[in-house]
């Protein structure tokens, strides 16, 4: 009876033994199979879109009293059916008026396998005489980051507006800075500007701003893919 006891006891045992390895190496194999589920292309490859200030912060204001906010706002939102049109994956750091820290929106565009980080703004200059778009990467910014300051630029300028300057931050910019994928800011036209105004604060202006961003998106994306 003893012996029997003894018996089925290492017999559980080892059934315990072996239900315990094979959960440890179902677990250790999730993510694979997770990865396979899901399709490795699916979890990477994204273009991080952001759209500057929000909420309490509303950036600067034209002198038809339209915060910054709300003109990258509305042309990051003007960019999203183009984007889907386009087979790009992508992300808004916010798809409303809300506040976003700088260092949440760099968290965003620092997940492995992201592709882009943009981010849109608008100038402003005291005085008046400065126009059209800027692009602007980090000192020390990576090739591909040149690459898509470029091509967001010719993107914008195929759309027809004003290119004021492709260069290097000298701000130390945080977004820029601390962006671990490629990453440009694009002042999309001078606030400041009348004539810049009018397209910052037009419908038309923004679709047009939407397509010319995506379009250097997309000649970015194919470049270095
Ligand atoms: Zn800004």
């Amino acid at each position: 009876m003893t012996n029997h006891h003894a018996q089925s006891c290492i017999r559980v045992d080892s059934r315990w033994k072996a239900i315990l390895v094979l959960a440890a190496v179902s677990l250790m194999a999730f993510p694979l199979w997770l990865d396979q589920a899901l399709g490795k292309n699916q979890m990477s490859g994204f273009v991080v879109i952001d759209p500057g200030h929000g909420g309490i912060d509303p950036g600067t204001r034209s002198s038809n009293g339209i915060d910054e906010k709300t003109i990258v706002l509305a042309v990051a939102k003007d960019m999203v059916p183009l984007l889907k049109r386009d087979h790009i994956k992508f992300i808004l750091t916010r798809d409303r008026d809300k506040y976003v820290s700088l260092i949440r929106r760099v968290q965003i565009a620092n997940r492995p396998g992201d592709r882009l980080l943009l981010s849109i703004h608008c100038d402003y200059f005291k005085e008046h005489g400065m126009e059209g778009f800027t692009v602007l990467y980090a000192q020390g910014a990576s090739h591909d980051s040149h690459v898509a300051a470029h091509l967001i630029a010719a993107g914008l300028i195929h759309e027809g507006f004003t290119c004021h300057e492709v260069r290097m931050d000298t701000r130390g910019l945080e977004v820029l800075d601390k962006s671990k994928c490629p990453a440009v800011l694009v002042e999309l036209g001078f606030i400041s500007d009348p004539h810049d105004v009018r397209y910052l604060t037009s419908k038309s202006g923004r679709h047009r701003l939407a397509a010319g961003l995506v379009r250097g998106l997309a000649m970015f994306l194919h470049k270095t893919q």
